[in-house]
């Protein structure tokens, strides 16, 4: 019998697909160094495992409010005030099974057939099959590693037509480590304004910025902006906290209502005791972040240091995030072990077949050019799976 067409044509995540290979393979016990991550390596604050112990003793296993409970809504709107600088009701406040189940659900609430939505690119490998999920058509608008992969507000002004619906930005940015100025974020903001579309913030990366960078929450600028913006944000990355699954929308209580009700019958509330976990979490002082930001940011200076230092390779210095964009055009249509490489796929292919090193291939993220390395292991890994991947540059014909 057949099945949806709409969903049939929705690509599999090529990350986690990439990340369970390699996952695969060091189960047979074969040495793979891993860059493929898309989480923190470290564990989730012990602290914070205490309070999930406390809600399980409490008995908190039962269902909660479908959005969310309300102390953790109203310190969700603390920390945005506190943080952001943006103020919300618990009734703006959706929480939802981790950042990714928000941004699906906003889809959801504000997409009619044939709606644009705007994505700079490259990007996080879900939005384009969330909006197509949502019969939405994604809207490509390419950013520049010359530009530091940030936004260029007269190419993104080429891509708005009748029919956008809405922009994604993502800052700090997954995969470029691209943290958007305040020029570039007014920019975006006058747009959505004067063109009468959403803007959809994706803001899981926050607190991981390096170099002096800051990081500026659109809604902020205005009380106009926060109308038309779905603040998104996790526990996932800040806090190490990726298999508890929650995350949160911000936005406007009209929009707020209707993805409540489509979560009301998808997934009803998220986990009980991964709430009050995170509730713990926000309460706490930032010290825990600081620590673990720093030893990111050592081995990002490493891991870009070591990769312009391999002659064919070559990578800007991301500013947050925890990734590396490696350019690895010079290497593209030349010969490994009589395997052409004509592609990121097949440079990431190869790589991994032949050296045991695991990469993201660019065009999982619309950039072809580029395989993805996550800094989220121990510099140890850093050193050794880059000493293999300069072998394996250098056995390039
Ligand atoms: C990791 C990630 C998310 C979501 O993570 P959750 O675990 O679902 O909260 C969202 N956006 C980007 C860009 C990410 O890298």
């Amino acid at each position: 019998m057949e099945l949806s067409r709409k969903n049939l044509g929705i690509a599999a995540s090529l990350t986690l697909e990439i990340d369970a290979k390699a996952k695969r393979m060091k189960g047979q016990g074969i040495d793979v160094i891993g860059f493929g991550a898309g989480e923190p390596d470290f564990p989730t604050p012990s602290f914070i495992i205490e309070a999930a112990k406390e809600a399980l003793d409490k008995g908190y296993t039962r269902y909660t409010p479908s959005s969310g409970i309300m102390e953790l809504r109203q310190s969700i709107c603390d920390k945005l005030l506190r943080d952001n600088k943006v103020s919300y009701e618990p009734n703006e406040i959706l929480v939802s099974n981790g950042a990714k189940h928000s941004l699906y659900n906003i889809f959801q609430a504000i997409l009619n057939p044939g709606d644009e939505v705007i994505i700079p690119s490259p990007y996080w490998v879900s939005y384009p099959e969330m909006v197509k999920m949502a019969d939405g058509i994604p809207v490509f608008v390419d950013t520049m590693a010359e530009n530091n992969f940030g936004i260029n507000l007269e190419k993104l002004k080429e891509a708005i037509t009748g029919r956008t619906k809405a922009i994604i930005i993502n800052s700090p940015n997954n995969p470029s480590g691209c943290v958007y100025k305040r020029e570039q974020i007014e920019g975006i903001a006058q747009l959505a304004l004067e063109h009468d579309f959403y803007i959809v913030s994706d803001e899981i990366y926050e607190e991981l910025l390096y170099d002096g960078a800051q990081h500026l929450s659109i809604a902020s600028l205005d009380p106009q902006v926060r109308d038309i913006t779905l603040l998104v944000n996790g526990m996932s990355k800040a806090y190490a906290m990726t298999g508890w699954r929650i995350g949160y929308t911000a936005g406007n209580s009209k929009i707020i209502n209707v993805m409540a009700n489509i979560q009301s019958h998808a997934t009803s509330n998220p986990n009980s005791i991964a709430q009050y976990a995170s509730l713990a979490a926000l309460n706490s002082s930032k010290d825990i972040i600081k620590d673990m930001v720093s030893q990111f940011d050592t081995r990002r200076r490493f891991m870009a240091d070591r990769i312009n230092g391999i002659a064919g390779i070559s990578c800007t210095i991301p500013q947050g995030a925890f990734y590396v964009m490696m350019n690895i055009n010079k290497t593209l249509n030349r010969m490994h072990n009589g395997r052409v490489l004509g592609s990121s796929l097949d440079f990431a292919d190869a790589l991994l077949e032949s050296k045991n090193v695991a990469v993201v291939p660019g065009i999982a993220f619309g950039a072809d050019g580029y395989v993805r390395l996550s800094y989220a292991t121990s510099k140890e890994n850093i050193d050794e799976g880059l000493n293999r991947i300069e072998s394996f540059v250098k056995e390039l014909v």
